[in-house]
């Protein structure tokens, strides 16, 4: 599988690789800009990358809230360190500092304190992307200047900034693919069905993507079975249930005919669009002070994928006192199929260990991080170990191993002051909700799926809901089930960095402000849809404890 392997239901990539793009202004957004457009394949081919108005000296703030640029680039010319790094990266990036395009697809412009003015006189531009001091503005036309001084949050609203304008070229450029497109055999069109019962039944059955109508007729009568018919080119076919979304809530798939199978469905691509307008903040409230730097903090790290290279990075950029962190992550080694969305790895890394090597980037991101990694699957049975209710006998090497790294996630665990939630499976986020239920830790949690994402605030501590009150009952009711490809097995998940550095992103920001006192202020909810180039967050209503089986399970424990 090759780099881009993970993106090809989702963008069209010739049209990335030839894209002439330009890069305008030097604000703190910049340097994620080019890491997911470097990710992404942006001008692998007979596309460029200009930046304009890179001419002046790299500072040490440019190098302090990101993590393209290291230490040792501070006095050396922005634009050429920025080229440097990117071809770091991937050195098929064909990318240029000064100069300008005889010719560019788009226009991206991402100012620095100051910049605006000279910009917009400099030429037209497509989209603007401004880091604020609580929020993000995008869109056609230029938003108020950031702040002159970095806070807490710059690093984090960065990468959000950054993953919508690198969402933004991809939709600018009309390279967004709507379907269908064949994953292992199946048109995967990705069509929702709500029905009540349906996702509980089609769980219920247990069997590898079950006939649609079967299930219907079983849960909504065979009248409505028989006046549901669905037709392939015309023809009628048979639709298999290939994903449970929550209780009511199906996808289904419709297979290809035998005689076809291994042809090239031809994608759709969506027309180029223009940049929307667009305001995000982890906050939902207004004038919500935040502080300059990260108070002394312990935050545990479950996942270091591609949700957890962005938010991992993202938090590591974040000016600190002293940061402690945990990272957990079972995974084996690194893929290339990592490396069109997992930032804190690289060509160099494939083969190695993830988890030592997600603890050695981030200490280089900030040598003054105190890194603890523990490479561990976070199941029902690490749950009941961390939660006391259970105690394994450490006679078997293998159990007694697996018992220390359990040990040295539950002593992070129990001094931690938050959690981020970035497995790429429902189980985990199951049992990270009893833990954090059980010992009253806030934490966030985010979930990708191609261009969609989600990011669920949860604090036991207050009224607001956990994260199966969010998901649904089946989540607990069955939190075996796995979380992309529910039924029919796993098959990868479609992926790619823009999604991966929002949602992260999001996550860090949110986990921020809930370390620095605003958790009252923090909205709860945040949904992505990359695809129309939206991003909202919404302060939630509470929850309700007598229809979360997670807090009726809370009131009385069991064994599993
Ligand atoms: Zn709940």
């Amino acid at each position: 599988m090759d780099k881009y392997s993970r993106q090809e239901a989702l963008v069209a990539q010739d049209v990335l690789a030839d894209a002439t793009v330009e890069v305008a202004g030097t604000g703190p957004a910049v340097t994620y800009l080019l890491q997911c457009l470097a990710m992404l394949g942006v001008a692998t081919r007979h596309g460029t990358i200009h930046l304009r108005g890179a001419d002046r000296t790299a500072t040490r703030d440019d190098v302090a809230n990101q993590f393209l640029l290291r230490p040792d680039d501070v006095g050396e010319p922005l634009g050429a360190v920025l080229v440097r790094r990117v071809h770091d990266l991937d050195p098929a990036v064909n990318i240029e500092a000064g100069g300008s395009p005889a010719h560019r697809s788009l226009t991206v412009a991402t100012p620095a304190a100051g910049e605006s003015a000279g910009i917009a006189a400099d030429g037209s531009v497509d989209v603007w992307g401004q880091v604020g001091r609580t929020a993000v503005t995008i869109g056609p036309e230029p938003g108020p200047d950031g702040p002159a001084t970095p806070n807490v949050l710059t690093p984090a609203l960065s990468c959000v900034c950054g993953g919508l304008l690198a969402q933004a070229v991809i939709r600018g450029l009309g390279a967004v693919i709507s379907g269908p497109a064949v994953l292992s055999g199946w048109t995967e069109e990705r069509l929702w069905l709500r029905q009540p019962g349906i996702g509980r039944h089609a769980l219920a059955i247990g069997k590898d993507a079950p006939a649609l109508n079967g299930v219907l007729a079983e849960v909504a009568g065979p009248a409505v079975a028989a006046g549901f018919r669905t037709l392939l080119d015309g023809e009628p076919a048979e639709a298999r249930i290939t994903m449970v979304v929550d209780d009511d809530t199906v996808v289904i798939s419709l297979p290809l005919p035998a005689a076809t199978r291994g042809v090239t469905v031809r994608p759709n691509r969506l027309p180029a669009q223009a940049a929307r307008a667009l305001t995000w903040s982890p906050f939902a409230l207004p004038d919500v002070a935040v502080p300059d730097r990260l108070p002394a903090s312990r935050v545990v790290m479950v996942g270091a994928g591609a949700l957890g290279s962005w938010a991992g990075a993202a938090l590591a950029a974040t000016p600190a006192d002293e940061l402690h962190l945990c990272v957990v992550d079972m995974d084996g080694e690194v893929e290339p199929h990592n490396l069109n969305r997992q930032a804190l790895y690289t060509r160099a890394d494939l083969g190695k260990p993830k988890a030592q090597r997600a603890a050695e980037r981030l200490t280089a991101i900030n040598p003054k991080i105190r890194l603890t990694g523990v490479q561990t699957v976070v199941d029902v049975h690490a749950r009941d170990q961390l939660l006391g209710d259970e105690v394994l006998l450490g006679v078997d090497p293998v159990i007694a191993d697996q018992q220390r790294r359990v040990d040295t996630l539950g002593a992070a665990l129990r001094s931690a002051d938050a959690l981020l939630s970035c497995p790429d499976n429902q189980q985990t986020r199951w049992v990270l909700n009893c833990l954090t239920e059980r010992l009253g830790i806030p934490w966030v949690n985010g979930a990708v799926d191609g261009f969609v994402g989600r990011v669920h605030v949860c604090d036991p501590k207050d009224d607001g809901r956990c994260v199966v009150c969010w998901l649904g009952r089946s989540v607990a009711l069955d939190p075996a089930r796995r979380s992309c490809t529910d039924i029919t097995g796993p098959v990868p998940v479609p992926s790619i960095a823009t999604a991966a550095a929002i949602i992260g992103g999001v996550q860090a920001a949110t986990l921020i402000a809930e370390l620095t006192g605003n958790a009252a202020a923090v909205a709860r909810f945040h949904a992505l849809n990359g695809a129309d180039g939206d991003l909202t967050g919404y302060r939630a209503a509470d929850r309700d404890p007598g229809e979360c089986p997670a807090h009726l399970l809370e009131a009385t424990p069991t064994r599993s």
